[in-house]
């Protein structure tokens, strides 16, 4: 949906600024926004020891990073690369949570080694493994009300956690190898824009970490939701009720852990940065084919959710006016046929040259991108609480596409005694 009111009325007297200055496309975030969703779900906690970490995934920035752990998140991390990310902007130990699947004991090992708190995705993983964290916490596979979830898959197809029956014995296992403190993880919504249903889901977790516990006479120290919350794309959604689901995950902690309780851990990516953030193009041509087509200089390998999922994101012509509206497919410029922003969009008729922002790319958008037809990944600004506006990654060049190609090949296995002769192509 349309950006918050804050961030229109903060970016958009600059915005025929940024661009005589910076050339489309880019992403542009608001941080006084994402502070303002972060501190708002602290707040929605009150009085619950609660910590979100942030899913890096979502947007792994450095400067977007920084500013959410200076407010006191924590960075949600599954790969090598973005635990090495969170350390660089200065998280440590319990700062980082690993909750990572299908994991190589490398990258295993690597966590271990950062003191994040890590979340076993696989019983059998688990028994491979030498030494255990301080803190064993196990991820539940989906299963009762998360059945439906098209991304986590249900109880019978998905590929994450340990299937709920089996929780009992992992944990009397890890009792058993030595460890003493413990967390569940279960994470089964996916863009989940219902209350109620994000709710069932959390309390799920709850009451099965409870009943888990008692059973494997083990106390838990955190039951982390998962992220998954959603936000509204489509400007007729409804905004998720975050306070509702605070109060209801923490009445169902109060009735599952009469005593002191263990602490909420979430995960969200989406939900703190994904309002956060537009893609700033321009409109480059204008034709009538089978339909009418509107050409963006920004491409599906800017912001990949509308052409792979289709996904809607918001779109609007900030400074046009009085035009008549049309019905447009608003595409990029691979050579694929699904490289669309949007299809048969109502919008108010665009002409070459206009600015056309689209909505909702702080999560998952320019962290989705990829470089396919040599359209490389384009820049993301910061529109900072002072209403400065900083770089925080520049566009990518001809250098960046080729950083890793060997202009020389390199010899890898000679066989036959012939040595690589091939000639170098260019520099490098
Ligand atoms: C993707 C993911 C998240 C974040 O998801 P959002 O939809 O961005 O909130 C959190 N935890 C895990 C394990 C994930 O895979």
């Amino acid at each position: 949906m349309p950006i918050s009111d804050g961030f229109a009325q903060r970016l958009l007297p600059i915005l025929d600024d940024i661009v005589a200055a910076y050339d489309t496309p880019f992403h542009i975030y608001d941080a006084r926004g994402i502070a303002h969703t972060y501190r708002g779900m602290v707040e929605a906690f009150a009085g619950v020891p609660m910590r979100q970490y942030f899913a890096v995934k979502a947007l792994p920035n450095p400067a977007v990073l920084s500013l959410l752990l200076a407010e006191g998140s924590g960075l949600d991390c599954a790969s090598p690369v973005e635990l090495e990310l969170a350390h660089r902007v200065g998280a440590a130990g319990d700062d980082v949570v690993f909750t990572s699947n299908n994991t190589s004991l490398a990258e295993y090992e690597q966590a271990l080694k950062a003191g994040a708190l890590i979340t076993f995705d696989d019983r059998a993983f688990f028994e491979r493994v030498h030494s255990l964290p301080e803190t064993v916490a196990f991820r539940v596979s989906p299963h009762g009300l998360a059945a439906g979830s098209a991304l986590m898959g249900d109880a019978a197809h998905t590929k994450f956690g340990v299937p709920a029956g089996e929780l009992v014995d992992v944990y009397r296992e890890a009792r058993r190898r030595g460890a003493t403190r413990f967390g569940v993880h279960g994470m089964i919504c996916a863009n989940e824009l219902n209350v109620d249903r994000a709710v069932q889901a959390a309390v799920d977790v709850v009451e099965l970490g409870a009943r888990v516990a008692a059973a494997a006479d083990i106390e838990l120290d955190y039951v982390n939701i998962g992220g998954g919350l959603g936000i509204p794309y489509r400007p007729e959604d409804e905004p998720f009720d975050f306070p509702a689901y605070a109060d209801a995950v923490t009445q169902a902690r109060r009735r599952s852990f009469p005593g002191s309780g263990p602490r909420i851990l979430m995960e969200c990516g989406r939900y703190v940065t994904g309002p956060h953030g537009i893609l700033v193009t321009r409109v480059i041509n204008r034709s009538r084919k089978a339909r009418e087509i509107v050409g963006l200089d920004a491409s599906m390998s800017a912001l990949m959710r509308p052409g792979f999922y289709g996904a809607y994101h918001h779109l609007s012509l900030p400074f046009v006016s009085g035009r008549p509206e049309v019905r447009v497919d608003v595409v990029g410029a691979l050579c694929e046929n699904m490289d669309k922003f949007a299809v048969d969009r109502p919008m108010p008729d665009p002409a070459v040259g206009d600015l056309a922002l689209i909505h909702d790319t702080g999560a998952h958008g320019h962290a989705m991108g990829f470089t396919y037809n040599g359209r490389l990944r384009p820049a993301e600004l910061l529109l900072t609480d002072d209403g400065d506006v900083v770089e925080i990654r520049r566009a990518e060049n001809f250098d960046d596409y080729l950083a890793t190609a060997r202009w020389q090949p390199q010899p890898v296995l000679s066989r036959g005694g012939s040595t690589p002769t091939q000639e170098a192509r260019g520099p490098k």
